[in-house]
């Protein structure tokens, strides 16, 4: 990746290419691909989210979700109860009898997920055969389509993976010399419509998100299309754009000013934007982000920071605080670490973190009362023994519900780590 004389960035020589990365495989505390459903239903305006599972999905569902529930929710959990295999052609029956009375009440719903989850029954049941049944069933009306989100199968941002993996399939096959390019991964409808104006400003005609905010309009895709990843835990949707003949842009993700800079840089690369051209469209909401940050920056500044592995935005994030923020990454840790959706952040993250990939939650518990980091970033179920024990904490799941790409995001990112930092001092005084 290449950088304008504008905006220095030190790629460091050896970078976290070259670093170790510790591989832990025991206990984890993470949620499941469930969770992807919050977000998902919301941006995905005409789907309905049918979670085959337990008692235990609708909560976490519910819980997870209820706060943003204000009319019908287009997310609902088919309960199967105990059966043996003997059972299963009934509980066939079951599901179908839940879709069709599900379609006839509501009209709008155009693409039906159909989501599996880990208690035996529903493993038991063949999901895929269900979906081709149903969409045969309802030819015309609407598409059936299923993927996992299993706990067992699944860390909480995966499920978005495997949904926007199930969508590829779908997706209609463009001209070998249509270009095009491909903003994947969920975003807020703001930051969405900010890079929408921002491509557009840059001359770059013909660009697409994924997932869309109508299934009907899923984007076309073939050999001109350049895949731009807006997150980096989508990397089984990636595989599958690549399997269709589209190409990967490398380049860090749209995190903090820097990152968003060179998130917008390597497209406008990809499609011959001058650099010219490219200053001009960045050069103000680059300096109004830069001002902005500079406000977090004396809460931020030299204080050291753990991430546990969770929604798989922990080395971006990282890069980010460490880089525009000057806070120093103690152990940076991740539910996967794939190199090919790391590849533009990787040489840009110092090379004295350390670097951990899954989790043995007990093992890793010990190196955070060891290291004792003025912050812990983590999942819910961590939060409240490690504050406990009087380390600051930062729940993961925020920074996935919260808008935080792009310029304009960038000081709202930086204030959602300063917070309980501050909140912290107020509290010692
Ligand atoms: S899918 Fe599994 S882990 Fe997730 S809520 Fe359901 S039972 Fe729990």
């Amino acid at each position: 990746m290449s950088l304008p004389a504008a905006v220095p960035m030190t790629v460091h020589a050896r970078g976290c290419n070259e670093l170790p990365v510790l591989r832990e495989r025991g206990q984890r505390e993470v949620f499941c691909g469930l969770t992807g459903i919050v977000w998902l239903h919301r941006k995905i305006q005409d789907a309905f989210f049918l979670v085959v599972g337990s008692r235990t999905c609708a909560h976490l569902l519910q819980s997870a979700a209820g706060v943003m529930i204000f009319a019908e929710p287009r997310f609902a959990t088919a309960i199967l109860q105990e059966r043996d295999l003997a059972g299963l052609a009934d509980c066939n029956e079951e599901l179908d009898r839940i879709v069709h009375e599900l379609l006839a009440r509501r009209p709008e719903i155009a693409t039906l997920f159909l989501v599996g989850s880990c208690p035996s029954e529903v493993i038991k049941l063949d999901l895929g055969k269900a979906a081709e049944r149903l969409s045969q069933a309802h030819r015309g009306r609407v598409r059936v389509l299923n993927y996992s989100g299993s706990g067992i199968e699944t860390t909480f941002t995966q499920g978005e993976d495997n949904c926007l993996k199930a969508l590829v399939e779908e997706l209609p096959t463009a001209e070998p010399t249509m270009r095009s390019l491909l903003v994947l991964g969920t975003l807020a409808d703001v930051v969405e419509d900010q890079f929408a104006r921002m491509f557009q400003q840059l001359g770059i005609q013909s660009v697409q998100f994924l997932p869309p905010r109508q299934a009907g309009d899923l984007p076309a895709v073939g050999q001109g299309t350049l895949i731009l990843p807006a997150q980096p835990f989508l990397g089984e949707t990636v595989r599958a754009l690549i399997g269709r003949g589209a190409r990967l842009i490398e380049a860090p993700y749209p995190l903090g000013a820097e990152g968003t800079f060179a998130w917008i840089q390597a497209a406008a690369q990809a499609f011959g934007v001058t650099d010219e051209r490219l200053r001009l469209a960045t050069a103000r909401p680059m300096e109004r982000a830069r001002s902005a940050l500079a406000r977090f920056r004396d809460t931020l500044a030299g204080k050291r920071i753990s991430f546990l592995p969770d929604s798989q935005l922990e080395i971006p994030l990282a890069r980010f605080l460490q880089r525009e923020c000057g806070m120093q990454p103690v152990e940076v840790g991740t539910p996967f670490f794939d190199r090919q959706l790391l590849a533009g952040e990787l040489p840009l993250l110092p090379d004295n973190l350390r670097l951990s990939e899954g989790q043995d939650v007990d093992l890793q518990l010990d190196r955070v009362r060891s290291d004792r980091p003025d912050l812990t970033v983590c999942g819910l179920g961590l939060a409240n023994p490690l504050e406990a024990e009087g380390l600051r904490t930062k729940w993961s799941i925020e920074l996935v519900f919260s808008p935080i790409h792009g310029f304009d995001q960038a000081a709202d990112l930086a204030e959602l780590f300063a917070r309980p930092l501050v909140r912290c001092e107020r509290l010692a005084v």
